[in-house]
């Protein structure tokens, strides 16, 4: 059994910890939130006073916080993590943050002699509670190794994508590239709809030529050709356009920085700030089918 303080217990911790409990480890749990610590004592976990009380006996921390800020405060803070953990812990963060706050803090580890990657998150609310998320992880050979049992507890598909940050870079690398190939599936139905093709006929023929990815197959944003998909609940998220166009506000702020040319990102980023105005971007993020046909 491996003692894991786990901090940030929210729509993603809260599965992740109860998984962990769930194997048999003792998890201690640490969340500015009363109720999410309560709800995951209820899953097994133990409730951790504050960040000493979670760290100074374990052997693993695995952090699920909002945002860089939270990550640099919780484990460089005055009263963080890297003041309390014992000697030789191994340290993950799962949260998605921007790659220059991740690249800090695990550089900041390493020169107090702990082990850290970061590994952010594919799969969703759903992945987490079923331990099947997919991890990108950055970060030495040696720390992604001793990661691997904890990290195959919470996911299915473990990759290491390089150095540290190289784990935040794949996540908003991938998400861009959804954010742009939905907006352009969009398009598509929306133009194939006004010129009078419906949309099962445009997916039967583009779901087999070379229009065919990713978003038309599995997360169809036009209603009806696949049943799972958003598009057929009214686009109750899912995965919302909130949460995409924070990954593709970590995406431009890293392309600005590396001076790399993203100009269909740049275009997704202002096409989901749109539903950001418009008080929208709870609905999911294959909701920019709505804003293309007028009815958002
Ligand atoms: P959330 O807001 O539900 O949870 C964050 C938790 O962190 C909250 O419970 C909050 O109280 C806690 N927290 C904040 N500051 C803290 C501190 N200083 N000490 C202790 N606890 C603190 O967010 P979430 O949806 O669980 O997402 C977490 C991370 O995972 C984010 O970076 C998000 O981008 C990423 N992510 C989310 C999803 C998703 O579908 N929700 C999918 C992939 C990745």
């Amino acid at each position: 059994m491996t003692t894991i303080a786990f901090i940030g217990l929210g729509n993603m911790g809260i599965g992740m910890a109860s998984n962990l409990a769930k194997a048999g480890h003792e998890v201690r749990a640490l969340d500015l939130s009363k109720d999410a610590i309560g709800r995951a004592v209820a899953a097994g976990c133990t409730a951790a006073k504050n960040a000493k009380d979670a760290v100074e006996s374990a052997d693993v921390v695995v952090t699920m916080l909002p945002a860089g800020a939270h990550v640099k405060m919780v484990y460089g803070g005055e009263d963080g993590v890297f003041n309390y953990a014992k000697a030789g812990a191994l340290m993950i963060d799962c949260s998605t943050i921007d790659v220059a706050s991740a690249r800090e803090v695990i550089a900041s580890a390493e020169h107090k002699g702990f082990a850290m990657i970061d590994a952010p998150v594919s799969g969703g609310v759903g992945g987490a509670a079923a331990g099947t998320l997919t991890f990108m992880c950055g970060g030495t050979n040696e720390a992604y190794s001793r990661a691997q049992e904890v990290l195959n507890i919470m996911g299915k598909n473990v990759f290491h994508a390089g150095d540290a940050g190289n784990g935040q870079v794949a996540k908003i690398c991938n998400n861009m590239l959804l954010g742009i190939h939905m907006i352009g599936t969009c398009e598509a139905f929306n133009l194939a709809e006004k010129l009078g093709l419906d949309a099962q006929t445009f997916y039967d023929i583009s779901s087999t030529a070379s229009g065919q990815n990713w978003s038309m197959t599995s997360y169809c944003p036009a209603p009806g050709p696949v049943e799972s998909a958003p598009s057929n609940r009214d686009y109750e998220a899912g995965f919302s356009a909130a949460m995409m166009l924070k990954d593709l506000r970590l995406a431009q702020d890293a392309a600005t920085s590396a001076r790399a040319a993203t100009p269909l990102g740049t275009q997704s980023e202002a096409m989901y700030s749109l539903m950001e105005a418009a008080g929208k971007d709870g609905l999911d993020f294959s909701g920019i089918m709505k804003l293309l046909n007028g009815s958002l």
